[in-house]
C-alpha cells in the first residue's frame, strides 16, 4: 500500500503523527513544534516503525515555506524593505562572517579542513524562513519596526545564500574538494547576479501590474473558489518559475509575488485564504527536518553538537544583538533580532548536501548540522518566552517605578468594590472613555502607572490607583473578581493580552473589551478571551467618513460642470 501511493501515505503519516505529537507537546506545556519535529524522527528512516518518503516530505514542506513568504510579502511593500536595508545588509553580512568564523574555529578543533569549516560555517549562519515567520507571527510583531527589519535581515540571507550555492561548486577545486571543469568562478558569480537582477527587473516592471490585474480579474467573476486558485497559483507559479528561470529560491520567488500584490486592495482576502494552506505545510517542514535527524549523532560527539548549538544560539544572536545595538536601535529590538535568528533551517541542509556532494564536507557534518537544526527550532520557542518575561519585568520595573511616586498623591475617592467597571490606562483614549464612563455615572476604578495621570483621573473624581494591571495584586486591588466589565484601554498588546487572561481566570463572567490597532492584534486579543476589541485605524476611518459626508457641501464644487478648469 505504502508503496503504492508514497505521496498519500507521507502527507497522511505527516499530517496525524504531527497532530497527535502537537497535541501531547500542547498538554505538556511545550510549544507544538517540538511535537512536529518528534513526529518527524518517528516516522524518519533511524527509528522504528512506519517510514515516510524521504524525498517527498521535504519537498511537500517547500510548499509551506512559499505560502509563507508569500503571506510576508503580502504586508510588505517595497519601501519597507528599502526601509531596512541601512541595517539589514550590513547586519546580515557581519553576522555571516561571525558564525562562518565561529564554525571554521569548530572544524578546526576537530581537526576537519578550511572547506569543511566553511561549508559548516555557512551553513550555521543562515536562519529558517519558518521559525522565525512563525515566531514573529505568533506574537504579532510581523509589522513592527522590528519585525520588518527581522524579516528584511532574513532576505539578505536569502539571497546570499542564493549565492553561495551557486559559488560553492566553482570554489570547491580551490578548497580541497572535487574539482567541477568549466565552472568559473567569476562567470557563475555574474551570471548569478545577472539572474537576480534580471528576476527582480521583471518582478518590478511586468509582475507589478500583471499579478494584480490577474486577482482583481479573478475576483470580478465572484467566485470564491476561482480567486483561492488564483491566489495558490500565483504564488506557487511565481515561486516555482523564479527558481527555473532566474535559479533564486522558491522563498524569495514567493516574497516578491506576495509584495506586488502587497498594494492591491484584494491582498488582504489573499493572505486570509492561503492561511489554513501554509499552517499546513509549515508544520510539513518540522516534520521533515525531524525525518533527516540520525539521533545517534548525540551520543557519537556529543562535543561538537553542544559546540555547533553553542554557535546558533549565543554565538549567532550575540552578534547580531551587537550590530543592533550599534545601529543605535533600543535593546529590545536588538533582542527580538537576536532571539528570531537563533536558530538554522532549511538553507542549512541544502548546504550541507552540497558540501558533502562536493568532497568538501564529511558526512558527519550534515548529522552535527541537523543535530544543531533540531535542537535550536525546539529551544527557539523557548528563548521567546524567555523574552517575552524579560520585556514584562522590565515594563514592571519602569511602572514600579512610577508607582512608587504614589505615595506623594493626594488620596482620591475610594475604590468601588461590586458591578464596578475597570478601566486600564489613562492616556489619550482611556482618559476619554473614562470620562464619559463617569460623567453617566458608571461606577469605575481606574489602574494606571503614570502618577501624574492618576491624579489628573481623581481630580475628576475618578477612583484610580497608580500600577500596572498586568500585576495580578493590582488586578485583585480594584475587585477585578466583582467587577461588570474592563476595558482595556492601552497600545501593548501583548501586556493587554496578559491583563486579559488574568482577568478572565479571576472573573469568568467579566465583559472585557480591548484596544487594538491592526487585524492580526484585534484575533490575538479575542484569542485571549476579550468579548470585543476595537481597532483604532478602522475607527479612526469610519469617523473621517462620516466627517466627509457631514461635510458633502465643503468637498462638492458647485461650478465643476457649469466653469471646467481653464488649465
Ligand atoms: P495612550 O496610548 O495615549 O492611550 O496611553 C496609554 C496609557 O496606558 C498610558 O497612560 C500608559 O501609562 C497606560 N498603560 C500602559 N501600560 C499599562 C498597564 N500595564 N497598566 C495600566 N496602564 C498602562
Amino acid at each position: 500500500m505504502t508503496h503504492a501511493t508514497p505521496l498519500i501515505a507521507t502527507l497522511v503519516s505527516a499530517f496525524v503523527l504531527a497532530y497527535v505529537a502537537g497535541m501531547l507537546a500542547q498538554r505538556l506545556r511545550l510549544p507544538p513544534i517540538v511535537g512536529y519535529l518528534l513526529a518527524g524522527v518517528a516516522i524518519g528512516p533511524f527509528t522504528p516503525g512506519i517510514v515516510a518518503d524521504q524525498a517527498l516530505a521535504p519537498e511537500l514542506s517547500e510548499i509551506g515555506v512559499i505560502l509563507l513568504m508569500f503571506g510576508v510579502g503580502l504586508h510588505f511593500s517595497l519601501g519597507d524593505l528599502l526601509a531596512v536595508r541601512a541595517i539589514a545588509l550590513p547586519g546580515a553580512a557581519v553576522q555571516i562572517a561571525i558564525a562562518t568564523a565561529l564554525g571554521m574555529l569548530l572544524a578546526w578543533l576537530t581537526g576537519w579542513p578550511v572547506g569543511a569549516g566553511l561549508v559548516l560555517g555557512l551553513a550555521l549562519s543562515t536562519a529558517s524562513t519558518v521559525v522565525l515567520l512563525r515566531a514573529l507571527e505568533e506574537r504579532s510583531l510581523l509589522e513592527t519596526q522590528r519585525g520588518r527589519i527581522a524579516i528584511g535581515w532574513l532576505i539578505v540571507e536569502d539571497l546570499a545564500m542564493v549565492l553561495t550555492l551557486v559559488l560553492l561548486p566553482a570554489l570547491a577545486g580551490l578548497l580541497g574538494g572535487t574539482t567541477h571543469d568549466g565552472v568559473n568562478l567569476y562567470a557563475a558569480l555574474g551570471l548569478t547576479l545577472a539572474k537576480v537582477a534580471a528576476f527582480v527587473a521583471v518582478m518590478l516592471l511586468f509582475g507589478r501590474r500583471a499579478i494584480p490585474w490577474l486577482l482583481e480579474r479573478t475576483a470580478g467573476t465572484g467566485s470564491r473558489e476561482l480567486f483561492t486558485l488564483a491566489v495558490l497559483g500565483i504564488a506557487l507559479g511565481v515561486a516555482y518559475a523564479s527558481a527555473v528561470l532566474f535559479g533564486v529560491s522558491f522563498a524569495l520567488g514567493a516574497f516578491f509575488a506576495g509584495m506586488v500584490l502587497n498594494e492591491s486592495k484584494l491582498s488582504h482576502q489573499a493572505a486570509q485564504d492561503s492561511l489554513p494552506f501554509r499552517d499546513a505545510f509549515a508544520v510539513l517542514f518540522f516534520v521533515s527536518v525531524g525525518m533527516l535527524f540520525d539521533p545517534s549523532i548525540l551520543v557519537r560527539a556529543p562535543l561538537p553538537v553542544l559546540g555547533v548549538l553553542a554557535i546558533i544560539l549565543f554565538g549567532k544572536s550575540i552578534g547580531a544583538f551587537l550590530i543592533v545595538r550599534a545601529f543605535g536601535r533600543p535593546t529590545e529590538v536588538g533582542l527580538t533580532i537576536a532571539t528570531s535568528l537563533a536558530q538554522i533551517g532549511e538553507f542549512a541542509f541544502i548546504l550541507a548536501g552540497l558540501g558533502i556532494e562536493l568532497g568538501l564536507l564529511p558526512k558527519d557534518g550534515r548529522d552535527l548540522v541537523l543535530a544543531g537544526a533540531i535542537l535550536s527550532i525546539c529551544a527557539n520557542p523557548l528563548l521567546f518566552i524567555a523574552l517575552d518575561r524579560w520585556v514584562a519585568r522590565r515594563e514592571a520595573a519602569r511602572v514600579a517605578a512610577a508607582a512608587a511616586l504614589e505615595p506623594d498623591l493626594p488620596p482620591g475617592p475610594p475604590l468601588p468594590e461590586r458591578d464596578h467597571v475597570i478601566l486600564v490606562g489613562f492616556g489619550r483614549v482611556g482618559s476619554l472613555v473614562g470620562q464619559r464612563l463617569h460623567g453617566e455615572g458608571t461606577p469605575l476604578a481606574l489602574i494606571e502607572p503614570d502618577a501624574d495621570a492618576v491624579e489628573r483621573a481623581r481630580a475628576l473624581g475618578i477612583p484610580a490607583l497608580v500600577g500596572n494591571a498586568a500585576s495580578v495584586d493590582k488586578l485583585g486591588a480594584v475587585h477585578v473578581a466583582d467587577a461588570r466589565a474592563i476595558v482595556v484601554a492601552i497600545p501593548q498588546t501583548l501586556e493587554a493580552g496578559q491583563i486579559i487572561r488574568h482577568a478572565r481566570e479571576a472573573n469568568p463572567a467579566i465583559a472585557v473589551l480591548a484596544r487594538a490597532h491592526s487585524d492580526e492584534e484585534v484575533a490575538y486579543l479575542l484569542g485571549c478571551g476579550a468579548d470585543a476589541a476595537v481597532m483604532g485605524e478602522r475607527e479612526i476611518a469610519r469617523s473621517m467618513c462620516e466627517s466627509v459626508d457631514g461635510l458633502a457641501r465643503w468637498f462638492r464644487r458647485p461650478d465643476a460642470e457649469a466653469a471646467p478648469d481653464a488649465a
